[in-house]
């Protein structure tokens, strides 16, 4: 019987061609492989799957909502200490407090309003969230991000105003054009605001954004197969 791709017993090969892509994409671009971070995005992937890419090695996972998120990791991340989540959906900010709790990293910072319950809940409690600025590249209106005429603007008032650091910046370009131009303006943003690191590139472009300097790709269906809604 072949293997279907959905097949748990297909993620360790399906993740070590990833990460081998990954790496020749970065020697292409004269960049170190290991300064780019498969983030396995696990979002609706059925249980097998994710014990698969555990046993395969992988650590760090991106989920979009919080509640779902809690459901699948709460437990497994108080047995595996060295696993990093990173949340890489919208967040609201009455759930500022819940996803801090959970996530390493929130790479959807995008509006003030979310600066200031992230602030709040970082004094009260005293962490130190790792924080992303989502840019809306395509400036799409039913996509989430601050633009980028006024990325720069938001990015000092992250810093200044709520007094958080900002470690990189995170885009999702627009589904129906060429990712390339997209991932190059968001490392000319990065840089010209000192913001080092780029999380950009998912299962269709990931190689093309590590050529542009991604510093994290974060990959769903290439690594776990389809999403399959279950009970749907
Ligand atoms: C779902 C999702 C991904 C992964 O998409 P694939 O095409 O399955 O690789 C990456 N980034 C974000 C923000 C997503 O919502």
């Amino acid at each position: 019987m072949s293997q279907s791709p959905s097949d748990p017993a297909d993620i360790a090969q399906r993740r070590a061609r990833i990460l081998s892509r990954i790496a020749a994409a970065a020697k292409e671009a004269r960049r170190d492989p290991s300064d780019v971070a498969l983030v396995a995005v696990s979002k609706v992937q059925p249980e097998a799957r994710i014990e698969a890419a555990l046993d395969a090695g992988q650590r760090i996972f991106g989920e979009n909502r919080v509640q779902e998120a809690q459901q699948r990791w709460a437990e497994r991340r108080s047995a595996q200490p060295d696993l990093e989540l990173r949340l890489i959906g919208p967040l609201q900010s009455n759930k500022t407090a819940d996803a801090m709790a959970l996530f390493d990293v929130i790479e959807t910072l995008d509006r003030p309003k979310l600066a200031r319950a992230i602030a709040d809940a970082a004094a009260r409690t005293g962490a130190a969230p790792r924080l992303y600025v989502q840019v809306n590249t395509g400036e799409e209106p039913q996509k989430a991000g601050i633009t980028p005429p006024d990325a720069d603007a938001f990015i000092a008032a992250v810093r200044d105003e709520y007094g958080l650091s900002v470690e990189g910046l995170m885009c999702i370009p627009p589904a129906d054009e060429a990712a390339g131009p997209h991932f190059a303006l968001l490392a000319q943003i990065a840089r010209r605001n000192g913001v080092e690191k780029l999380s950009m590139g998912m299962s269709g472009d990931y190689e093309t954004a590590v050529r542009l300097g991604a510093t994290s790709v974060r990959v769903g269906e290439a690594f776990f197969g389809p999403r399959i809604v279950e009970n749907a």
